[in-house]
């Protein structure tokens, strides 16, 4: 079955520059902003450019190119915020998918979160 993808979504009003946001790095596949609601000092979302609802459509349906572009954003990201591992003490980074996962917007997107000790994964 395909993925239904919603054009009406928050993030694809961002990607069109509907609504503002708090750009930290862009490439040509994939955009990170501030998330509007931070749980961390540092509380990054990256999301790809292209059009896919969640982590399974992206890294089924997603070129190469765009999956090596938002992985590297994210890596850029961790170190622009000082939380990679060269240099800093690390980070969380999860995804959301579908109603069991609790996902709010239904644009792939990964948290990049840091700046604290996190604590043990909720299960
Ligand atoms: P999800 O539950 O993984 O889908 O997380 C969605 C995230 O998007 C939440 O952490 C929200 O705080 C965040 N969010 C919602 N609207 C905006 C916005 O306009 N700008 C930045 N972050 C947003």
């Amino acid at each position: 079955m395909a993925y239904h993808y919603d054009d009406s979504n928050i993030f694809a009003k961002i990607l069109r520059g509907e609504i503002p946001n708090d750009t930290v790095a862009e490439n040509d596949h994939a955009l990170a902003f501030r998330d509007i609601s931070p749980k961390a000092p540092t509380h990054v979302l990256v999301i790809p450019k292209g059009k896919y609802v969640s982590f399974d459509d992206f890294s089924a349906n997603a070129s190469d190119a765009e999956i090596a572009g938002f992985m590297r954003l994210c890596a850029q990201v961790a170190a622009s915020e000082g939380v990679s591992l060269d240099g800093g003490n690390g980070f969380r980074a999860i995804t959301n998918a579908g109603s069991d996962g609790v996902q709010e917007v239904p644009h792939f997107h990964l948290h990049i979160l840091g700046g604290r000790n996190m604590g043990p994964m909720l299960l």
